[in-house]
């Protein structure tokens, strides 16, 4: 059986989704001003691969992106190209979809622009105030979180720690952590017109209402990169219970650790970025998927060439074996094959399942024999070409 890694209990827990056949994902998208970096590429490969695993399964996966077109950096890149907020949208959403396809990844079945859910928005902000969770202050709505009981249980923070926070900071808050919901205050070069006041939806209110306008009252997976966790997936989850009345909203947090780069954050100004547009002229999205795939999801990587092309060994190998399937498959090879699934099974321990592949694969090329069929299904789930 599968288990996750829960940033929720933190704790890993065998996955029991909802619905026994379809597993819901909801994967915190990119906002939509910039090219594909390795970064977030390694968020969708990781889904990607867990989607493909739960299709090995007999599962269906509907894994739901949004894309974050609200937002200041969309907008300034608008202004400075004498275009709207949408355009620079819709540009960086194709290139996203070309990068992603570029490296195999099949998975996403639901694309959301958030800027087509602002009316949802704006009802569940009022719905909001209704309960009496979230108020408004010098024309901001922000969210009450002394109300949300929970409040502060996927980041692990005590009231007292969450009220070290100095969050979107504006007169008349009531708690330093509160998160606010809709912006009037700010100079922002694309506004809507709203009973709420003329503003923008801000960031966290935004994912909430696409989540709970496709998934309704829960879904199995939310994911996204770590450094998620607070405020935003916090205030995510407050709003979803708030809106919802659901229990448990989502059944398993699962965070993706971050890609370095010359052991610093990916930033232009560092010039350190990698972009996967320009990392997929030099090598296959196979090799790729191999390396992202050599580190543990959880874990932090630090991107380098070198370790990149450490993987290609495993690759040629990988190509020699689909030089030599056949119809059957001998039987240390079953048993190895079977605990390639139990690393899989294990939290998605991919580093443990590639060195089960390995195994295989130096085994057929010592002559033991390998079906094509259980080749293949190997191959599929890794998203490596046959
Ligand atoms: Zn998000």
């Amino acid at each position: 059986m599968l288990k996750l890694f829960n940033s929720f209990s933190s704790s890993k827990q065998d996955f029991v989704p909802f619905n026994e056949n379809l597993v819901k994902i909801f994967i915190c998208g990119p906002t939509v001003y910039d090219y594909t970096h390795l970064g977030h590429a390694r968020i969708f490969l990781t889904y990607d691969l867990l989607s493909r695993y739960l299709n090995d399964k007999g599962l269906q996966t509907d894994v739901l992106v949004n894309l974050t077109d609200i937002n200041q950096n969309v907008f300034n890149k608008a202004k400075e190209n004498l275009t709207t907020y949408k355009d620079v949208a819709k540009f960086y959403t194709s290139a996203f979809v070309v990068d992603l396809q570029s490296l195999g990844i099949e998975s996403i079945t639901r694309l959301a622009y958030v800027s087509d859910y602002v009316s949802s928005i704006e009802k569940q902000v009022q719905k909001l105030i209704e309960k009496k969770v979230a108020y408004t202050a010098h024309g901001n709505v922000y969210l009450d979180v002394s109300r949300v009981h929970n409040y502060g249980q996927i980041s692990k923070q005590t009231r007292a720690q969450l009220n070290m926070h100095r969050l979107d900071i504006g007169p008349g808050k009531k708690n330093q952590e509160d998160v606010m919901l809709w912006n009037c205050t700010d100079d922002f070069d694309f506004s809507w017109e709203s009973d709420l006041g003329k503003g923008i939806p801000w960031w966290h209110m935004q994912d909430t209402a696409v989540a709970v306008e496709n998934f309704g009252k829960n879904y199995d997976i939310h994911g996204g990169a770590r450094e998620l966790l607070y405020p935003h997936h916090e205030a995510h989850l407050a709003q979803y219970e708030l809106l919802t009345g659901s229990e448990e909203p989502v059944r398993a947090w699962v965070h993706v650790g971050l890609v370095f780069s010359d052991g610093e954050k990916m930033s232009k100004s560092l010039g350190n970025v990698v972009w996967v547009k320009d990392l997929i002229k030099k090598y296959s999205s196979d090799l790729i998927r191999l390396y992202i795939f050599s580190k543990h999801y959880r874990d932090d990587m630090n991107f380098s060439e070198k370790d990149l092309l450490s993987q290609k060994p495993l690759l040629d190998l990988i190509r020699l074996t689909a030089s030599r399937v056949s119809d059957t498959t001998h039987e240390d090879i079953s048993i190895l094959a079977h605990s390639f699934m139990e690393s899989l099974d294990d939290d998605l321990d991919s580093p443990s399942a590639l060195a089960k592949i390995e195994k295989i694969c130096t085994e057929v090329k010592n002559g033991k024999s390998l079906s094509k069929i259980d080749f293949n299904r190997i191959c599929k789930i890794l998203g490596i070409h046959t």
